[in-house]
């Protein structure tokens, strides 16, 4: 049986500094609350976009996403969560 790879963790801090960096607003769109938690707890990486070739076809692997959830009216939004922003706001915690 092989073991599955370590999965990577998002450090909340790092993501907080690069949203404000792109001018992110914290609120949420739907309630103005300013709280929010991963979708997938502990901030573990984990969730997927289903995508494909435009044409109907799917792809196997989905798109790599970083789900967050509002704690007041849970309206969830997410990020795309490329290599590069993966590198920046990893977590430095073993893993
Ligand atoms: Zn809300």
């Amino acid at each position: 049986m092989s073991k599955e790879p370590p999965k990577p963790k998002i450090d909340a801090r790092k993501l907080g500094v690069w949203l404000d960096s792109r001018g992110a607003k914290v609120e949420c769109p739907i309630c103005g609350h300013k709280k929010w938690s991963a979708l997938t707890g502990a901030n573990h990486v984990g969730n997927v976009l289903p995508y494909g070739n435009g044409e109907g076809q799917q792809y196997m692997d989905g798109f790599p996403i970083l789900t967050l959830f509002c704690q007041n009216c849970l309206f969830i939004k997410n990020i795309a969560l490329t290599e590069e922003l993966l590198a920046e706001v990893r977590s430095d915690e073993p893993e």
